[in-house]
């Protein structure tokens, strides 16, 4: 079976570094931010071309702080799209605001800024782009048309470490930037872990702050706080992996460009890398009407396969509160049914993808 992810790979590939970083944190009993977490943060603000890093314990409280930090609450509305991993509307929530969609750009997945303006109101206060799958957002018009109405922009990176829009790396165009490091992310710690970055020497203290009991000096807290800090072993694992970050994301960037020649030709719809972006493809997603045939027929040639994601969340029961049905969302709804992700991963071996691409290619079924 092609699996559709390995860590077990990348850990063998750097186990004694990370063997050594993460006793190394035994050692020093800095178990939760400290001095590793600190060095991380500096490597990840150069990376992400920022000024400011924070990590805490795991994207979703990137994004929860971020809003908080913005000073998004109840009686707010931020704006994002219905097709993305639940976390991203839930972080929304917690603050007590309420989460407004917009359809997606059915070919890269992402909000299409041209349905942003009829949803703002006057109580808008963010948009909440997503970078899905590693491609990002169009940020232009989206920083152009929050510029003009005043709003906050936080970018969800969450899955696309070192992506690029028109040469800018992505956490660096919004106000707040988000990042996972669930392990399974293009930068997984070993264990869960997140970060925020921005360019606003006001945000960086607040999120500082908000990670960490609302406190700057210990005991005394200024702000209602929470306990969102990353840990001194998930720092020291990061801090390794640092290093390799580039090397792994070309290497998925190869993968996907022999899917995509490969499949050239075929029914499959490949991906849509658009220009001016560098798409790091934390998921190469084909698309198919028949997606859950092909997903059992992929199975029987011995490809695992992951679909991401197959309800959009304005049809989750979960946030059934905001009231929306089928066709609210159309190109989201189409995306759910369609999509579906092969196998991805900066050491998929080359054999592996060959199995893929046969058993691609044998498809549709007569
Ligand atoms: C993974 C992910 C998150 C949440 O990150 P966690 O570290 O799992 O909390 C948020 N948004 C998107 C798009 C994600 O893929």
């Amino acid at each position: 079976m092609v699996p559709f992810v390995d860590l077990k790979v990348q850990y063998l590939s750097i186990k004694e570094e990370i063997d050594t970083a993460v006793l190394g944190v035994l050692e020093s009993t800095q178990f939760v931010l400290g001095k590793e977490v600190a060095a991380f943060e500096e490597l990840f603000t150069a990376y992400t071309q920022t000024s400011h890093v924070m990590g805490v314990n795991t994207g979703t409280s990137a994004l929860h702080l971020s809003l908080l930090a913005a000073g998004i609450g109840r009686g707010d509305e931020v704006i994002t799209t219905p097709f993305t991993f639940i976390a991203t509307v839930s972080a929304i929530d917690y603050t007590g605001a309420t989460p407004v969609f917009v359809d997606i750009d059915p070919a890269s997945f992402t909000i299409d800024p041209a349905k942003i303006e009829a949803a703002i109101t006057p109580r808008t206060k963010a948009i909440l782009p997503v970078h899905l799958y590693g491609q990002p957002a169009d940020m232009d018009p989206i920083m152009e048309i929050a510029k003009r109405h005043g709003l906050v922009v936080i970018e969800d990176a969450a899955q696309a470490h070192g992506a690029e829009y028109k040469g800018r790396r992505v956490g660096s165009i919004g106000d707040l930037g988000c990042f996972s490091f669930y392990p399974g992310k293009n930068l997984g710690a070993y264990g869960e872990g997140g970060a925020v970055t921005t360019n606003n020497p006001e945000f960086a203290r607040t999120v500082k702050m908000l990670r960490d009991w609302g406190a700057e000096r210990k005991y005394y807290h200024d702000l209602k706080g929470f306990n969102y800090r990353l840990e001194g072993i998930q720092g020291a694992v990061l801090k390794v992996k640092m290093k390799y970050i580039e090397g792994w994301t070309e290497a998925r960037r190869a993968v996907a460009a022999r899917y995509d020649e490969a499949l050239a030709g075929t029914s499959i719809r490949t991906p849509t890398a658009l220009p001016d972006r560098r798409h790091v493809y934390h998921v190469y997603a084909i698309r198919d009407a028949q997606r859950d045939t092909l997903q059992t027929f992929l199975h029987d040639h011995g490809v695992s396969t992951g679909i991401h994601y197959p309800i959009p969340v304005h049809l989750q029961r979960a946030f059934a509160e905001l009231g929306h049905k089928e066709g609210d969302f159309p190109h989201s709804e189409a995306a759910a049914r369609e999509v579906l992700s092969i196998p991805m991963y900066p050491e998929l071996p080359e054999d592996q993808q060959d199995l893929v691409i046969a058993a691609l290619k044998a498809w549709p079924l007569q």
